[in-house]
């Protein structure tokens, strides 16, 4: 499968996800009243609509991940077009199936007036909605504004998270996870010493001896008084058996259970292929 096509149908697979999300969501708003979608916190994070646009860009990070597509600016703006998307068609599907006393509301206004209507009587759901709410008046347009702004930041996390996936170029597929290894220390200073020389290793190209070292480091349990872990993640690609390494090293900040990553203590490495860290003694 080429590469255009692989964009395609991860862009169809993320209208599908959107369409289904924007269904389940109309159905629950017009049978119990009660708009998920709508549902924020302290009244202006869209808590709902973040959630909704996690849901509605499913599609995109399902397909993306069986079809090994690595994802580009052109997906991005097609997740977000989709992310719009699903303001309007909740609402429209809330307009096309809303009756009024026994008589369907599309029937005598349009959508465009209805969603008029809609906005500028929308409430605030501070306990859900049913029954109500407290009315926005003109807010409502803010209040919905919020909501798409919930819908794309929904859609672009997805997107953000299957482009920081580790991703073999050579096989145009995504790594899979072998193992994290994390070595605790008691000072940092110790930490930050063993960190370097295993970070020097992988610098000039010693993976197997950098990985030894990494293992012999420090201790594999953390103690109470622990200031410090150096941490390695390996990534490795079904295919060519290349690994991708990140190390980075992490410092505790002073009474609390407070992590941070040291700066410049965090790298990124790739081996080539048919590489065996499993024969290394650990
Ligand atoms: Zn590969």
């Amino acid at each position: 499968m080429g590469k255009t096509a692989k964009e395609v149908a991860v862009l169809l697979a993320t209208g599908v996800t959107t369409l289904l999300t924007c269904i389940v969501l109309a159905f629950v708003d017009l049978t119990t009243g009660f708009s998920l979608y709508g549902f924020s916190l302290w009244f202006i994070v869209p808590v709902g609509a973040l959630l909704s646009g996690f849901a509605a860009a499913s599609g995109c990070y399902l397909a993306g991940r069986w079809l090994n597509y690595k994802p580009t600016g052109t997906l991005l703006i097609g997740v977000l077009a989709l992310s719009a998307m699903t303001f309007f068609l909740i609402n429209y599907l809330d307009y096309y199936f809303t009756t009024v006393d026994g008589q369907q509301v599309r029937e005598f206004v349009s959508f465009t007036d209805y969603l008029g209507i809609a906005l500028s009587n929308m409430s605030l759901c501070v306990h859900g909605c049913v029954g109500g709410g407290i009315g926005l008046g003109p807010l409502g347009y803010v209040a919905a504004g919020l909501q798409v702004l919930g819908f794309f930041v929904g859609g672009a996390s997805v997107y953000g998270y299957l482009s920081s996936l580790t991703y073999c170029t050579e096989c145009a597929r995504y790594f899979s996870s072998e193992k994290t290894e994390k070595r605790y220390f008691p000072e940092v200073a110790a930490a930050a010493q063993a960190h370097g020389e295993v970070l020097d290793l992988l610098r000039g190209g010693q993976f197997h001896a950098a990985l030894a070292r990494h293992a012999a480091s420090g201790e594999g349990t953390r103690q109470r008084h622990f200031g410090a872990v150096s941490e390695l993640r390996l990534h490795y690609c079904k295919n060519c058996l290349r690994r991708h390494i990140r190390v980075v090293l992490q410092q505790r900040a002073e009474g609390k259970n407070d992590w941070k990553a040291v700066p410049k203590t965090e790298a990124e490495f790739e081996t080539g292929a048919q590489f065996y860290p499993s024969l290394v003694a650990s």
